[in-house]
């Protein structure tokens, strides 16, 4: 089957104007603040005219354990959104905004794919409203006002030492990982060893997305921990006076973007946290809007259940108090396939040919990691609906073999073809997700704040990664020891590890047990508030391929822009 490219059918696909598409969710003309024909931002002052006597569904999307190519969690939420509307439903979609660092390394781009997707995705994927470029220079500067204070004199005798803000941009560029700062002269600066992270990992970008509102987002970034004194005790953004200039960068960008999809679905698009050190998700303020004026909210979160929905549940619900009423989660018979272990899916390489043939032996035989996945949704109290999303290679008796899986766990099972057949081919799938919303929510969050910080790494390995322990560096057991002085140890964890097994090694595919999660070093968001312990190497810089995505995108003969996805 011919089916046009993904920027084919986002350039081919009639939009409505921003303010009706507004008008669709309730959203006033006057809320909206347009930034250019495509993007319109959001005005806060929505959350209080709209008030809160609208309650919307809260559905997430996430996903079994996915390959390195991505199980389409994005263009699910898009199909589903689209799909709502074809019940009649007002549905808003809430996804991160793309960082251009994987859009010019790998990925090419993040808007969704085929008749779901987000248009125009050369605006989704390349700035945007400059939210990215405001966490960059607002994370920059307190890293300039950090190394200016300690110049002029260090009257916080702050510990050079023991500075850990480092600097960021939105490029994958594996130069920056470690870099000396200060050279020159005395009037230059004091050199030092530092290094820069991707704009997406910084906690700037975290403490956007987590934040209630711009009053919320003021306090937390004024609990940024910047580094130690020679004593030992954390010195803040507050403290150096950073907090409200930092909040001024970031005015505009805490205010969501709207967007609309290929059937004029609204989608806000806002905050872009990286996966592996932070939740993953976009952002509250979103969401918090959205649920205030459609019928059904429906938003991503990145990576598969055990750690995406986690974090939704225990880091992002708990930040914002709403609550889920359903959980999609997203197989594929590619990924149930690559569980099988009988397979090697190589990020950026095509699919070994033999994974194509018809097998439903093979999706079976990889189960293990949908069941397990379908049990740590159900663990919060939350309804799972597995969405098969299907593939034109697949075989029907491969979707059979999904549907039996999931039907014998006791989940809602839906196949979508949403990619190739857009919102009607997900209709399936949004009468499961509303029947599941429509059931009494019994959402509960997997450990209290009051537990200290080894229970709750304990229970999420224990519980949801099915790991028999966890075992510390002594660097890691020191950590744990100073923020619980330090009082961190009332926020929630966030545990980086690789997104590609249940466990912490890569290799180990389908529901691993036997295995002790091994916590390298712990590290803490205060300002976005949570605590993240690593698991193996976790890399807040990435570098780019042998082919970069950057060497096909080009503008064409009418300046338009080719080679995005
Ligand atoms: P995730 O959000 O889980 O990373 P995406 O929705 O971004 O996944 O999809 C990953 C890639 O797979 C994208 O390039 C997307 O266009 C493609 N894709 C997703 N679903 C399908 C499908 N059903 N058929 C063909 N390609 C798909
Ligand atoms: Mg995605």
């Amino acid at each position: 089957m011919n089916m046009p490219s993904d920027l084919d059918i986002s350039r081919s696909s009639p939009r409505k104007p921003l303010e009706e598409v507004a008008a669709d969710l309730g959203l006033a003309p006057h809320l909206l603040e347009p930034y250019g024909r495509d993007v319109a931002k959001v005005s806060l002052s929505a959350l209080d005219e709209l008030g809160e006597q609208n309650r919307a569904k809260y559905i997430l999307v996430s996903a079994i354990t996915p390959t390195p190519l991505g199980e389409g969690k994005t263009t699910t939420t898009v199909g589903l959104g689209q799909a709502l509307h074809h019940l009649g439903k007002r549905s808003a979609i809430a996804i991160r905004q793309p960082s251009m660092g994987p859009t010019f390394g790998i990925k090419g781009g993040a808007a969704g794919g085929g008749y779901s997707q987000v248009v125009p995705m050369e605006a989704l994927n390349l700035h945007l409203t400059g939210d990215m470029h405001a966490v960059t220079a607002a994370n920059n500067m307190l890293a300039a006002m950090v190394d200016n204070h300690i110049h002029k004199g260090n009257e916080l005798g702050l510990d050079p030492h023991r500075v850990t803000w480092r600097r960021v941009v939105d490029i994958n560029d594996r130069e920056l990982r470690n870099v000396v700062t200060g050279l020159g002269g005395s009037a230059d600066g004091t050199p030092h060893q530092t290094g820069f992270d991707i704009t997406a990992a910084s906690e700037v970008m975290a403490v956007l997305a987590l934040s209630n509102s711009l009053h919320d987002m003021r306090e937390r970034l004024g609990r940024i921990v910047v580094g130690y004194t020679h004593q030992g005790q954390p010195v803040t953004a507050e403290q150096l006076g950073a907090a409200g200039a930092m909040t001024v960068i970031m005015r505009e960008a805490i205010k969501p973007n709207l967007m609309q999809t290929v059937e004029n679905t609204p989608v806000l698009v806002h905050a872009g946290p990286f996966g592996n050190i932070a939740h993953g998700n976009s952002s509250v303020v979103a969401d918090r809007i959205a649920s205030r004026c459609a019928d059904y909210v429906v938003t991503e979160a990145g990576f598969g259940a055990d750690m995406g929905a986690e974090r939704f549940f225990n880091i992002k619900c708990r930040t914002s108090g709403l609550r889920p009423d359903a959980a999609v989660l997203v197989a594929t018979v590619r990924a149930l396939k690559a569980h099988s272990g009988r397979f090697r899916v190589v990020a950026g390489k095509d699919l070994p040919a033999e994974m194509l043939d018809e097998n439903p032996e093979d999706v079976l035989t990889g189960a293990d990691n949908l069941r397990k996945q379908i049990e740590n949704l159900r663990m919060h109290g939350v309804s799972p609906v597995v969405a098969v999303n299907a593939f034109p290679t697949d075989h029907p008796s491969e979707h059979q073999a999904i549907r039996e899986v999931a039907e014998n766990a006791g989940a809602r099972v839906a196949i979508s073809t949403h990619f190739t057949d857009g919102g009607k081919g997900a209709v399936e799938l949004a009468e499961a997700v509303s029947e599941a919303a429509e059931e009494p929510s019994r959402f509960e969050l997997l450990y209290p704040d009051s537990a200290d910080l080894r229970t709750k790494i304990e229970t999420v390995a224990t519980r949801v990664y099915g790991a028999d322990g966890v075992s510390y560096t002594p660097a890691a057991e020191r950590a744990l020891r100073s923020y619980t002085a330090n009082g961190f140890d009332s926020l929630p964890v966030c545990i980086a590890k690789t997104h590609l097994s249940l466990s912490s090694d890569p290799s180990l595919l389908g529901a691993p047990t036997g295995w002790t999660l091994p916590v390298r070093e712990i590290r803490a968001s205060v300002g976005a508030g949570f605590v993240y312990p690593i698991c193996g190497d976790m890399r807040t810089m990435p570098g780019l391929s042998s082919r970069p995505a950057a060497e096909r995108i080009d503008i064409d003969d009418r300046g338009e822009v080719v080679g995005l996805s």
